[in-house]
């Protein structure tokens, strides 16, 4: 992905999010409630000495998913393992997973709607009764073998609910879903990051940034990398909002953290199909871009700020997109 605020973790990224990843719980700033609730488990569970229930964490990318999956087993002071769904291809690799960790562990699946039915079918029981249930052998010398394993917590992540199976998503006891973030705590967040990593940032600058980080904590902290670069080379080092809307204008990341993509994708409504309703997949091939690029990471962020509304015919850009996009609202005549 080119798009600085692409959603998707670069290397860059993973580099840099070691040292400014939240590691405890009143670290992780933002998403209240989810905040709250896990609180309450996480004591509950540590009271009982017993492990943590199964827990489904949802939201486009970069809102904080692998992040809360690390801070709830730092809490819990247990080990995490880290998979994904797409890397999980046979039975047998989740049973070796699942073999090796200790009582209580936390198992952090990404991508958990990727897993090939096969595996999720060894997954059920695991999960409800920790109990491995898998074929040994091919042919007429096949048979099942029954392995117990430790009491664990299986964490999975997924950009939109709807994505996993119903018997899968019935087998979480406990369901989070990631909310995109107010600019108030992207400012914090931009405050927090710059601080460890040294940089100076007045608290204008900082809001500047995190105006234009379509409410993605991962995308503030690139932004951040880079307006620092331009504050470095243009100024004196210190971001400050004149240094924040001159990088951010050079960046084509306009006021409201939209850049080329998601004005193609208005612009496209508007423009080739008088501003809707166009089915999801008409819209990816007029822009050439995935249906599902479209659908986890430019859709949801444009629908919540209410420049695009998904009917059941398709998408339709509203007023307020006319207006950002430079056009006259269509007035509503009747179809
Ligand atoms: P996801 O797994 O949902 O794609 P991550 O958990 O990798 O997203 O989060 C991306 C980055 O954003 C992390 O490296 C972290 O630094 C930052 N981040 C995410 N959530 C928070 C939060 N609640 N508070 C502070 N920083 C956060």
């Amino acid at each position: 992905e080119t798009r600085i605020i692409a959603a998707g973790a670069t290397t860059e990224d993973a580099a840099v999010e070691a040292s400014i990843r939240p590691k405890r719980l009143d670290e992780y700033l933002g998403q209240v409630p989810v905040r709250e609730q896990m609180n309450i488990y996480i004591e509950a569970t540590k009271r009982r000495g017993e492990a943590l229930d199964h827990v489904l964490i949802f939201g486009p990318p970069g809102l904080g998913k692998t992040t809360l999956s690390q801070v709830i087993a730092n809490e819990l002071g247990v080990n995490l393992r880290q998979t994904s769904g797409p890397v999980i291809e046979k039975a047998g690799d989740l049973a070796a997973l699942l073999t090796n960790l200790q009582p209580h562990d936390v198992l952090f699946v990404d991508e958990i709607h990727r897993l090939s039915p096969l595996v999720e079918e060894v997954l059920y029981p695991a999960m409800e009764d920790f109990q491995l249930d898998i074929m040994i052998g091919e042919g007429p010398a096949a048979r099942s073998i029954k392995i117990d394993l430790p009491p664990f917590t299986l964490i999975g992540a997924t950009t939109r609910a709807g994505l996993l199976t119903a018997p899968l998503r019935d087998r979480f006891g406990i369901v989070q879903r990631l909310e995109f973030y107010s600019a108030e705590e992207l400012t914090k967040i931009v405050q927090r990051s710059a601080q460890i990593l040294g940089i100076p940032c007045t608290p204008d600058g900082a809001a500047e940034i995190a105006r234009r980080s379509r409410g993605t904590p991962r995308i503030a902290n690139r932004l951040l990398r880079r307006v620092r670069d331009f504050a470095q080379v243009r100024g004196d080092g210190t971001i400050t909002r004149e240094a924040a809307f001159d990088s951010m204008t050079m960046l084509k990341v306009d006021p409201e953290g939209f850049d080329e993509l998601d004005r193609r994708l208005l612009g496209t409504i508007i423009e080739s199909f008088d501003g809707g309703p166009v089915g999801v997949e008409s819209l990816a091939a007029a822009l050439s871009e995935e249906r599902g690029t479209l659908e986890d990471v430019v859709e949801p962020f444009l629908i919540q700020q209410g420049y695009l509304i998904r009917t059941a015919r398709g998408r339709m850009a509203t007023p307020k997109a006319y207006r950002h996009m430079g056009f006259t609202p269509r007035s509503k005549a009747p179809d």
